[in-house]
């Protein structure tokens, strides 16, 4: 199957503490799947069954954009 990049799309997490969103591109979690919350600097693991769900999501929304691009 031919996937697409979309490596540079920035997904939001919502933080465990105080629930602020987190946002972080889908390469630099799979580089790292920890993120540091900037507002009140919790660190947390990113729950990887949930970002795989979203990773495939960013990836079926830009393989309609591309065909949509095209035609
Ligand atoms: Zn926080």
């Amino acid at each position: 199957m031919a996937s697409v990049d979309v490596g540079g799309v920035e997904l939001t997490f919502a933080c465990p503490r105080c629930a602020g969103a987190v946002t972080a591109s889908i390469d630099a979690v799979r580089m790292l799947p920890v993120l540091d919350c900037p507002a009140c600097g919790q660190r947390f693991g990113v729950d990887l069954d949930a970002f795989s769900d979203r990773v495939t999501e960013a990836e079926v929304a830009a393989k309609a954009a591309r065909r949509k691009r095209r035609a």
